[in-house]
C-alpha cells in the first residue's frame, strides 16, 4: 500500500476520533505523490504554479479512477446487476464524502455537476428564474469570475431583474459599506466569490451572508478557489448555495458540486430534463425525482465523482488545517521574495489572501513573462483570468499569476524568482 493510501485509510479509521498529525506538512514528500510533477520541461525540473487554473492529481486519485473503470464501471441507479450496484455505491459514497468535507447536513444537499460553472448556471437558471421578477436585484461583486457574472446577466435578461455590483478598493478588498448600502428590499440574490481567482482576496463570507440574510436575500458562494486552501463549513457560513470544481481540488476535470440547503432544492424546479431526474413519465405528465437527483439529468460522470471523493479523502488525510498553514507560509514567503524583484508590482494586496499572487513586471507584457518562465520550466498563468472587470478596475489588460498548491515548496518560489530575474535580463 502506498504512503498516501495508508494515510487515507488511517484517516478514515480515525475519522471523528483523532485529528491528523499536527506536525507541519512536508511538501516535498507530498510532491512525490504527483507523477506529473516528476518531469522536466525544456530540460528543467517542472515547477507548477498554475494551480488556480487546475491542480495536478495525486496517484491515489488516478488509482481510484483507474480502479473504478477497470472493476466497477456501469451506469448508476438503473440496474440490479452487481456492477451497477457497485457503481451506485461508489457514486453515493463520493457524494457523502463531499457532504462531509463541506459540512453539509445531508448528502441530498450535494448535487454533482460538471464543475463550478455548471453549478452556478444551475442556481441562476433554476432558483434565479423561480424568484426573480422585474425590479428585483441581484448583487454581485467587481471581483467575480465570469462564471459568477454571465449566468446572472442571463437570468436578469430572462426575468427583467437588475444587476448591482459591489466595488472593490485598490488593494482588491470588497467595499463592505457599499455592499450594505446596495442591499435593500429588492435584493433577492447575492452572488459572491469566497476567494478571488485573480487577486487571491479572501472575502468575509459569513459576515456577507449575515448582512444579506438580514435584507432577506439568499447567498450563492463561488467556492472554486476556496475549497483547495482552507476548511469550508457551509453550515457555519450559513450560505444558501456553495459551488466548486473538482479539478481545482486535486480531482479530475469534468466533475464538481453544488451544495444547496435542502429546503431550497425541494422548492426549486429542475433545470435540465432527461433520465434519472424523474419518478415517472407519460406524455401527459412527468413526476420529478427528489433532490439531488432532480438536478442530475442523464448519465453522471461516475468515475469523476469517485476521483473527487478520493481527492477529498486524501486532503482530509493531510489535514486541511495543515494544508492551509503550509500554503499561508508559502504565500508569505512568495510575497517577500517577489518584493525583491525590481519593477514588480503585486496586483491585489488584501490583508487576507489565499493561493494566488498576481503581478506585473514594469515594461514587460505578462505573456512574455509567462513564455520566458516556461523556458525555465516554471508554469504560471498570464491573461485576464476570466475576471475582466478586475482588470478594468486596475486599468490593465492582463497580469502574470503564480498560484500555489499543497505540493509547492519554497524552492519552487525561488525558481520563480530566479526566472523573473532571467526575464528582466532578456528585456534588458
Ligand atoms: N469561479 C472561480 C473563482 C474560478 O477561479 C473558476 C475557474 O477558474 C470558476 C469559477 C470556474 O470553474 P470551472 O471552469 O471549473 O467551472
Amino acid at each position: 500500500m502506498s504512503a498516501a493510501a495508508q494515510r487515507v485509510a488511517a484517516a478514515a479509521m480515525h475519522a471523528g476520533t483523532s485529528g491528523p498529525d499536527p506536525a507541519p506538512l512536508d511538501a516535498s514528500s507530498i510532491r512525490v505523490e504527483f507523477p506529473i510533477l516528476w518531469q522536466s520541461v525544456h530540460g528543467k525540473p517542472l515547477v507548477y504554479l498554475d494551480n488556480a487554473a487546475t491542480t495536478q492529481k495525486p496517484a491515489c486519485v488516478l488509482d481510484a479512477v483507474d480502479a473504478y473503470y477497470r472493476c466497477d464501471n456501469a451506469n448508476v441507479h438503473r440496474a440490479v446487476h452487481t456492477l451497477s450496484e457497485r457503481a451506485t455505491v461508489a457514486f453515493e459514497q463520493a457524494r457523502a464524502q463531499v457532504a462531509r468535507f463541506v459540512g453539509a447536513r445531508d448528502s441530498s444537499e450535494i448535487v454533482f455537476t460538471r464543475g463550478a460553472t455548471e453549478a452556478l448556471n444551475l442556481v441562476a437558471s433554476s432558483y434565479g428564474d423561480m424568484v426573480l421578477r422585474e425590479s428585483d436585484e441581484v448583487v454581485l461583486t467587481e471581483m467575480e469570475h465570469h462564471s459568477n457574472i454571465v449566468p446572472w446577466q442571463m437570468a436578469c435578461a430572462r426575468t427583467g431583474a437588475t444587476l448591482r455590483v459591489v466595488p472593490i478598493d485598490d488593494r482588491g478588498e470588497l467595499d463592505i459599506e457599499a455592499f450594505g448600502n446596495l442591499l435593500g428590499p429588492r435584493t433577492r440574490i447575492v452572488a459572491v466569490t469566497h476567494v478571488s481567482n485573480a487577486l487571491g482576496t479572501v472575502n468575509p463570507v459569513a459576515e456577507l451572508v449575515a448582512m444579506a440574510h438580514a435584507a432577506g436575500a439568499k447567498v450563492v458562494v463561488d467556492g472554486a478557489q476556496a475549497l483547495p486552501h482552507a476548511s469550508v463549513d457551509v453550515a457555519a457560513l450559513d450560505c444558501d448555495f456553495y459551488a466548486f470544481s473538482g479539478h481545482k481540488v486535486y480531482a479530475p476535470m469534468g466533475v464538481g458540486a453544488l451544495y444547496a440547503k435542502r429546503e431550497l432544492l425541494d422548492a426549486m424546479p429542475p433545470w435540465q430534463g432527461g433520465g434519472d431526474m424523474i419518478l415517472s413519465v407519460t406524455f401527459e405528465k412527468t413526476l420529478y425525482n427528489v433532490p439531488p437527483y432532480k438536478f442530475e439529468a442523464g448519465t453522471p460522470d461516475v468515475g469523476g465523482a469517485v476521483g473527487l471523493g478520493a481527492a477529498l479523502a486524501w486532503l482530509e488525510s493531510l489535514g486541511i488545517e495543515r494544508v492551509a498553514a503550509h500554503e499561508n507560509d508559502l504565500m508569505a514567503y512568495a510575497q517577500q521574495a517577489l518584493l525583491g524583484v525590481a519593477g514588480l508590482r503585486v496586483v491585489g494586496t488584501a490583508a487576507r489572501k489565499a493561493g494566488v499572487h498576481s503581478f506585473m513586471l514594469e515594461g514587460i507584457h505578462p505573456h512574455d513573462v509567462g513564455t520566458i518562465l516556461d523556458h525555465q520550466g516554471v508554469a504560471i498563468r498570464t491573461g485576464h483570468h476570466c475576471a475582466q472587470p478586475v482588470m478594468q478596475h486596475f486599468g490593465i489588460a492582463a497580469t502574470a499569476r503564480a498560484s500555489f498548491a499543497v505540493y509547492n515548496t519554497r524552492e519552487d518560489v525561488d525558481r520563480l524568482v530566479d526566472g523573473l530575474h532571467e526575464v528582466k535580463e532578456v528585456f534588458g
